[in-house]
C-alpha cells in the first residue's frame, strides 16, 4: 500500500468512529445516494428484494442489519427479535438467504454469557428452519470473547460460521484452536484500523497469510474437518484458492466464495456460472455510517463516487 493510500485509509477509519459525522452524513441526501452503491436500501424488505434477484441468477445471499456496540438489554432484545422475525420473513419468501450478526449488537460488551444467551435464541430459530447463522468478527479487542462465543455456539448449533481476519498475527493459532469443532470459517482480510502490535501493516503480508490459512482450511475440508468460505474480492487470491479446491477434488458443498453487495458483481456471476458456490452479503439498516466508512477505506478511490453523487 503506498503512503497516500495508507493515510487516506487511516483517516477514513478514524472518521468511521465520529458520532458527529455519523449524524450529519446519515441525514444528507448525497450521502444516502452514494451509499446505495453498496446497499440496496435501509429496510429488510429492500435487502430481501435484492437477495431474490441474486438467487434467480444462481447467487445465494446473507443479510446483516448494520449497527454496532449496543449495550442496553432492551436494545439487544430488539436486535434478537428482529433477526428471529427476519428468519420467518426469509422462509415466507422461500429464499435460501442466511443471516450474519455482529456480537456487539447482541450484548458482547456486557458479557460473553449474555451474548451467548441472545445469539443462541437466533441460532435455535435458524436451526429450526434448517438455516445457518454467521458471526462477524469486529475489532481486535473482541477476538478472545468472540472465539469463546463461537465455541459455545458451534457445539450446540453446528450450522454456525465465524469470520476470521487474515491481517491478525494470531489467526493461524486461533484457527488451530477451533479445528476440533470442525469449524465453518469465513476468511476475510480484516476491515478495522489495527496497530502494528496485532496486525500486519503491509498488505502483502496479510495476503500471504490469507493464502496460507486458506490452504490449511481447504486441506481440512478434504478430510471433512472444516468448511472454508473465502470472503474476499481479491481475484488473484480467489482464483488461486478455487484452483486449489478443485485440484483437491472438493465439491461445491465443501467451500464457497462470499463477496459484498455491489462489489465485483460480474466476477460473482462468472464464478457462479463456473460451478463455484457464491453468496453475496447484503447490508441494510439506518445505522450505516461506520460500515460505509470502512467500505470507502478499503478503496479510497471510492471517495470519488461520493463526490460524483454530490453533484449528480
Ligand atoms: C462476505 C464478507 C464478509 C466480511 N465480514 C467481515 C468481518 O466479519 N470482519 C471484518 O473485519 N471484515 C469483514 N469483511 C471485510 C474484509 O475484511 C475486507 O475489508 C474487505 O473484504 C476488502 O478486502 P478484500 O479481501 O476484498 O481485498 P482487497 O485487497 O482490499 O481488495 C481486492 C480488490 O477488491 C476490490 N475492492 C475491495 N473492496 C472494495 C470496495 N469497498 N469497493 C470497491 N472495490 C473494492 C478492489 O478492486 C480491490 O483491488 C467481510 C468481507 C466480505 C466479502
Amino acid at each position: 500500500m503506498n503512503l497516500n493510500v495508507s493515510i487516506a485509509r487511516n483517516a477514513l477509519l478514524r472518521a468511521s468512529k465520529s458520532q458527529w459525522l455519523a449524524s450529519q452524513m446519515t441525514q444528507r441526501a448525497f450521502a444516502r445516494r452514494a451509499v446505495k452503491r453498496f446497499m440496496p436500501g435501509e429496510s429488510l424488505g429492500d435487502a430481501l428484494g435484492a437477495a431474490s434477484t441474486l438467487e434467480k441468477g444462481g447467487i445465494g445471499s446473507l443479510v446483516t442489519r448494520l449497527g454496532e456496540t449496543l449495550t442496553g438489554e432492551s436494545n439487544t432484545d430488539e436486535v434478537r427479535d428482529h433477526y428471529i422475525s427476519a428468519l420467518g420473513e426469509i422462509q415466507r419468501k422461500g429464499l435460501s438467504t442466511v443471516i450474519s450478526i455482529k456480537p456487539t449488537q447482541l450484548g458482547l460488551d456486557t458479557s460473553v454469557a449474555e451474548c451467548v444467551r441472545q445469539t443462541s435464541a437466533i441460532a435455535a430459530a435458524a436451526e429450526s428452519r434448517g438455516s445457518f447463522i454467521w458471526v462477524d468478527m469486529e475489532d481486535s479487542s473482541y477476538v478472545d470473547r468472540t472465539l469463546d462465543l463461537y465455541e459455545q455456539l458451534k457445539s450446540r448449533f453446528p450450522k454456525t460460521g465465524l469470520a476470521m481476519q487474515a491481517y491478525l498475527y494470531r489467526t493461524p493459532k486461533d484457527v488451530e484452536r477451533l479445528m476440533p469443532l470442525k469449524p465453518i470459517i469465513r476468511l476475510v482480510k480484516g476491515a478495522y484500523a489495527e496497530p502494528a502490535a496485532v496486525a500486519f501493516p503491509a498488505k502483502k503480508d496479510t495476503d500471504a497469510q490469507y493464502v496460507a490459512v486458506g490452504e490449511t482450511l481447504l486441506n481440512a475440508a478434504r478430510e471433512g474437518n472444516a468448511l472454508p468460505i473465502f470472503g474476499t474480492h481479491d481475484m488473484n487470491i480467489v482464483h488461486r484458492l478455487v484452483g486449489r479446491a478443485k485440484s483437491l477434488g472438493l465439491t461445491k458443498e465443501q467451500y464457497e466464495v462470499h463477496m459484498l453487495y455491489g462489489i465485483r458483481s460480474a466476477e460473482q456471476r462468472s464464478l457462479a456460472s463456473d460451478g463455484v458456490g457464491v453468496r453475496c452479503l447484503i447490508s441494510y439498516g439506518s445505522n450505516w455510517f461506520p460500515w460505509y466508512m470502512r467500505r470507502l477505506a478499503e478503496r479510497p478511490a471510492n471517495v470519488w463516487f461520493v463526490v460524483k453523487s454530490t453533484f449528480s
